[in-house]
């Protein structure tokens, strides 16, 4: 006769170590991992603060992703013990885990203790849908994509890399996109600024993306800036927003970002295109070099993109906007390497990518400093641009 579900669950107990509520309290003062292994629906009622997810039906798969270290510690519980006991046991025998216990009466001895648990803002029926294949991630999940719903980016541009980088920021439930853009939809517009039609040549750029994404996604609210971001206006626009989409054509007015965003503290996503070619970097105040670090002096006349009309192939803007979005997502999750002290150079007409290391100066002129000591007079100083544009004849 085959043993029972009873018997078979305690011969597994007997083989795991098994650990009491208030010893996971002081394990996880020392650093030991928690994971809950319950149903999804289970842990949005409420877990252990800080505990990861990994339902037991996809131990196999994702716990890898949870917990990358297999020397780690780590404490599974569910409801009552007895999930994160079978689930102890595979780790142990079947994936090699080394240190793992499964905690005594799971959350609901947890709760009758009176120990802290964490409900988790939900997402509604129709949000889980839409944002199912992000779910299934490990590296985003539902907390992920709350940080999403929750964050602000600002783009500078609804142009040729502002299009795509609003399209998919918007399909990804960022949830609230600034556009700053004083132009209007022209037909030249059209061979890559995805995110306008045909339909709206001659309608303003922000109101043109604005409609895009509304019907893209209602979940995100659009701030619309029909403006020239300036001297004037930079310092009411940016406070607030987490993260810059830069998507600029201009040296001075990347300048003046520069000055005014290591003065705020807000990450930068930079990204340049011409003919064939794209350039990347994250500038992340004090935590890499800014721009002018990397540029000290605008490049030759010559080489300026807002000098005259550019010729660009019409992918381009989309390979490098999405790269610039991909970083956006990067760092509102805090997941893997931004590209911050990184510039990634992209030769389309090659397909080679290649990179450069690229240091903080220790005597640049905006962020060696602190940035409470930036004066608005020195936001965005820079040569009289059209000057510089004429040395190029
Ligand atoms: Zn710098």
């Amino acid at each position: 006769m085959s043993p029972s579900g009873a018997e078979v669950l305690r011969e597994i107990k007997s083989r795991i170590d098994e650990v009491d509520p208030a010893a996971v309290r002081e394990q996880i003062a020392n650093g030991a991992v928690i994971v809950d292994v319950r149903e999804p629906e289970e842990f949005a009622a409420g877990h252990i603060p800080g505990a990861k997810h990994v339902p037991k039906s996809y131990l196999e798969t994702r716990i890898e992703g949870a917990v990358p270290d297999r020397t780690a510690h780590v404490i599974l519980y569910c409801a009552s013990g007895n999930r994160s006991a079978w689930a102890a046991r595979t780790l142990l025998d079947d994936l090699g885990y080394e240190n793992v216990e499964s905690m005594t009466g799971g959350i609901t001895l947890w709760k009758d203790r009176g120990y802290d648990v964490e409900v988790p803002r939900s997402l509604t029926a129709e949000q889980r849908e839409r944002y199912s294949r992000h779910l299934l991630l490990p590296e985003v999940g539902v907390e992920g994509q709350q940080r999403l719903l929750d964050a602000k980016v600002l783009l500078l541009g609804a142009g040729g890399l502002g299009s795509p980088t609003a399209l998919y920021l918007a399909a990804a439930g960022v949830g609230t996109l600034g556009i700053v853009d004083d132009d209007e939809v022209d037909l030249s517009n059209l061979q890559r600024q995805v995110i306008h039609s045909t339909d709206r040549i001659g309608v303003s750029k922000v109101d043109s993306a604005e409609q895009t994404i509304t019907a893209l996604n209602p979940d995100v609210k659009v701030e619309k800036y029909p403006v020239r971001l300036g001297a004037e206006n930079i310092m009411d626009i940016l406070p607030g927003y987490d993260i810059v989409v830069d998507g600029l054509d201009n040296f001075p007015t990347r300048y003046l970002l520069n000055d005014a965003s290591v003065r705020l503290r807000i990450p930068v996503v930079s990204a340049a295109i011409l003919g064939f070619e794209g350039q990347l970097s994250v500038f992340k105040p004090y935590d890499g070099p800014c721009y002018r670090c990397l540029f000290p002096v605008p490049p030759p006349a010559e080489l300026a993109p807002s000098c005259g009309a550019n010729g660009v192939l019409g992918v381009l803007p989309g390979t490098m906007g999405l790269l610039q979005a991909t970083e956006v997502i990067k760092l509102i999750l805090d997941e893997g390497e931004p590209l911050i002290g990184r510039l990634l150079m992209y030769d389309a007409l090659a397909a080679r990518v290649t990179e450069v290391r690229v240091r903080r100066d220790p005597d640049c002129p905006i962020c060696s400093r602190d940035p409470d000591a930036i004066t608005d007079d020195e936001l965005g100083v820079f040569p009289d641009y059209e000057a510089f544009c004429a040395g190029a004849h």
